[in-house]
């Protein structure tokens, strides 16, 4: 039976810590082994800042593209000689971006995104496999937009289950594989991506596919804690969680894991591991099926740049239900997911991460029928298995927008602000 492995950004970002993953690989003992890698680096972002310089026709466009090549042309200068191979590879990978800036660009940004974006997934598995290979460990690339099947809804893409299942069964045998994350293809070869962060989600998928033993993510921190470390310095690991609390934490805005990761591994009970690339030999986080200690603590999620829309009808009558199923038709148009809502008798207020492409597309199709105003540089903070006297220590000092409690969550939306570390 296979393990899936998923390396992200933060574990591949320079010479050491490649060499220091590598060799973790080459040290392994799995005979059947998927090895799901992201882009290197900070290297989406770089390439996202491409895109947008691209479709406005940016003077900085090449400047932003120089950036990207010499960040890959060091990394490789500090793993190989000159005259190995790889370089001619990485080469035609930056000559097809370059044909594609060449043109103009289509009329539809997330189609300009995804063939531009998905490159850093390409360019990271082909530098990782020859390195692998270099230092003596088998395996063989397989390129994710022969095995995942999507939709065109391009930078949101959704998977065709059925042609994924058959197209991976078909085409990995036994052994140790190396793919790209967040990546795919709809079926006439337009490259997609399945929205930021999403090689979580690809490993899930292989999983899923191969029915595979189970998953190990592997992160720069411990394993799934009940909040942030970057932001709350007593920050606990989580050791034992369930599928549905996973799905609940990460649904919210838990950044450690893409929030669609854990339903396959549900469907097909594969245990899912997050664990520490840097301290390997520690345990992480085990989430499978009824093993809940998630609930004893109280877990904090915060979302940053979030934006509040109040909808209401001009002539200020009731919202009813048309209006809603109004609203939410362009939500799902524009790719839009609610991450908390209310409403009153003559508004509708949603809270949405702010992009800053979707949105602005997302009000103008709202004016033509409603109107519409907004709040910008907000906060949404979750607190599942709340305590009050938590809240209180969270909530201080914080100019409060919006307030949702349920049994088990609470989500506020504030002000954003360089909050008190807690
Ligand atoms: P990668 O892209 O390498 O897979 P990410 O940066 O997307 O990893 O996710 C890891 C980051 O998630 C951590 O550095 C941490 O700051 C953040 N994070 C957010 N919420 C949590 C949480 N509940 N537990 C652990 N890490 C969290
Ligand atoms: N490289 C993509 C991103 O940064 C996908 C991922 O890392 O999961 O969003
Ligand atoms: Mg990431």
């Amino acid at each position: 039976m296979t393990t899936v492995f998923k390396f992200g950004g933060a574990s591949i970002k320079d010479v050491n810590s490649i060499i220091h993953i590598s060799n973790f690989l080459k040290e392994g003992t799995h005979d059947n082994l998927f090895i799901v890698f992201s882009a290197m680096g900070k290297v989406t972002n770089m390439l996202e800042d491409i895109v947008d310089a691209y479709v406005i026709n940016s003077k900085d466009l090449s400047v932003l593209v120089e950036q990207v090549k010499l960040f890959h042309y060091n990394i490789m200068e500090g793993l190989f000689e000159e005259e190995e191979l790889i370089f001619d590879e990485v080469n035609n990978v930056f000559v097809e971006l370059d044909w594609i800036l060449e043109e103009e660009p289509y009329n539809n940004y997330s189609y300009n995104y995804d063939q531009i974006v998905s490159l850093g997934e390409i360019l990271s598995t082909k530098i990782m496999s020859q390195y692998l290979r270099k230092i003596g460990y088998d395996h063989k690339w397989i390129d994710a937009r022969d095995i995942i099947r999507t939709d065109n809804t391009f930078r949101d893409a959704k998977i065709d289950w059925k042609q994924t299942t058959t197209l991976i069964n078909k085409k990995v045998k036994s052994g140790i594989y190396l793919t790209q994350g967040f990546i795919g293809s709809t079926s006439e070869n337009f490259t997609t991506t399945l929205g930021r962060e999403g090689s979580d989600f690809t490993a899930a998928i292989l999983a899923f596919s191969l029915e595979a033993k189970e998953v190990v993510i592997w992160k720069d921190v411990p394993g799934m804690m009940n909040a942030d470390p970057r932001y709350f310095k007593n920050a606990e690991l989580l050791p034992n969680v369930s599928y549905d609390e996973a799905i609940e934490l990460a649904f919210f805005g838990a950044k450690v894991i893409h929030p669609k990761t854990i339903q396959p591994l549900k469907k097909k009970n594969i245990p899912l591991f997050i664990k520490s690339f840097i301290n390997i030999l520690n345990k992480g986080t085990l989430i499978k099926d009824k093993m809940d200690l998630a609930s004893l603590y109280p877990s904090y999620i915060v979302k940053e740049n979030q934006i509040l829309l109040s909808i209401s009808d001009p002539e200020l009558s009731f919202i009813v239900e048309e209006h809603m199923s109004q609203i939410f038709s362009l939500l799902a148009l524009h790719s839009v997911r609610v991450n908390m809502m209310q409403n009153s008798a003559v508004s509708f207020s949603i809270c949405i991460d702010n992009d800053k492409y979707r949105v602005p597309l997302l009000i103008a199709g709202l004016q033509k029928d409603f109107k519409v105003s907004y709040n910008q540089q907000l906060t949404l903070y979750t607190v599942r298995h709340y305590k009050k006297e938590d809240l209180d220590i969270l909530l201080r000092n914080k100019k409060i927008l919006l307030e949702q409690k349920s049994r088990n969550t609470i989500q506020i939306i504030a002000f954003e602000e360089d909050y008190t570390k807690a």
